[in-house]
């Protein structure tokens, strides 16, 4: 499960922002797209007619379900589930103008977050056990996600941001169609932790505006360990890859609002097992040194994490921790880094 604050928790409402931030950074140069040029990808796709295809085809792959790595093959159109204990419909925990998310994304009025329940991943530190194991969820008709993003568009949102989406892409480009038609004119972001299939981010090519991948761990026996997928690393570097292909580094508008590219959140971990190092040089190196990057420092001891079990990682960051994690972004090059320092940590 993608992590699910940013930075700050949910801000009170006198607390939002309620005005036009200054111009980001990320804003300058040839990292603009000029607010009056930007079109939503899927627009295009869906004048053609080639979202309500797309539409067709994904959902058709849920009858022998290959929609993320864990390749588990059940007839999701009949119902059936395995490691995602997602069926022909989407579950959907909550929707609202999320203020805790970067700031190129929530800008003043919110991003229009869904969060969806279950997950492809087992992480044993998740913050969010409730919705990614625990079936708290609302299945939902493609009807009523189309309604969910129209109403969070009604609300002033910049942008529609799917959160845990890896399991549920066919009914995410489903739903899409129908909001398309319906008017939705919202940039799409896919909060995703990476573990996608390859066939999902075809069919996603064109319609996604913003990637989120959040890349979690370089090492294959330590993300079988923390997340229970030996393959994780492998599926995140060929998927941040295929990401930049399709949209390239991170754009925002004059407002310092993202509206195209590649956004990567990496969760600094305790006793540096994440492979920060590694994983910040592949960006630089596979990717771009002008890859927009969050370091993320606020890891805290959750989900099977105890004083009996991982102990290992049963702590918060240190402030040396942290600090190591973004010399070692400045190190491999990147720049367009998200630095949260000073930190709570100890
Ligand atoms: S989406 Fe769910 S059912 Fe399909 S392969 Fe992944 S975990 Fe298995």
């Amino acid at each position: 499960m993608a992590v699910r604050s940013a930075g700050a928790e949910e801000l009170p409402g006198s607390l939002r922002y309620n005005r036009p931030m200054a111009t980001l950074p990320a804003a300058a140069g040839t990292f603009v797209i000029p607010g009056d040029e930007f079109e939503p990808a899927y627009l295009a796709l869906h004048r053609s007619g080639e979202l309500r295809r797309r539409a067709t085809e994904a959902v058709e792959r849920l009858r022998h379900c290959l929609v993320c790595p864990r390749d588990c093959g059940v007839d999701r159109l009949a119902g059936k589930t395995a490691a995602c204990h997602t069926g022909r419909y989407a579950q959907v925990s909550s929707y609202f103008p999320h203020f805790g998310e970067e700031e190129c994304l929530r800008g003043w009025c919110g991003s229009g977050t869904i969060f969806f329940s279950m997950c492809n991943l087992r992480c044993v530190f998740c913050q969010n056990y409730e919705i990614s194991q625990a079936k708290r969820g609302q299945e939902t008709s493609p009807e009523r996600l189309a309604a969910m993003m129209l109403e969070l568009q009604g609300r002033g949102c910049h942008n529609i941001n799917f959160v845990t989406p890896e399991h549920v892409v066919p009914e995410i480009i489903e739903a899409l169609a129908i909001a398309a038609e319906l008017g939705l004119r919202l940039p799409v972001v896919y909060n995703t932790s990476a573990y996608d299939s390859m066939d999902s981010l075809r069919l996603l090519d064109g319609i996604v505006d913003i990637y989120m991948p959040d890349f979690k761990f370089w090492d294959s026996a330590l993300s079988l360990q923390y997340v229970k997928a030996r393959d994780y690393p492998e599926a995140a570097r060929r998927n941040v890859v295929e990401m930049h292909r399709q949209t390239g580094v991170l754009k925002c508008d004059e407002q310092g609002m993202a509206r195209r590219g590649v956004l990567v959140r990496h969760l600094v971990m305790p006793g540096a097992i994440a492979g920060t190092e590694s994983i910040m040089r592949f960006l630089a190196e596979e990717l771009s040194p002008d890859t927009y990057v969050n370091v993320m420092a606020q890891y805290y001891p959750a989900g099977r994490v105890s004083d009996s079990q991982f102990v290992e990682i049963n702590r918060r960051l240190t402030g040396a921790e942290y600090s190591a994690a973004v010399e070692a972004a400045r190190r491999a090059g990147l720049w367009r880094i998200e630095d949260h320092r000073p930190l709570r940590v100890r």
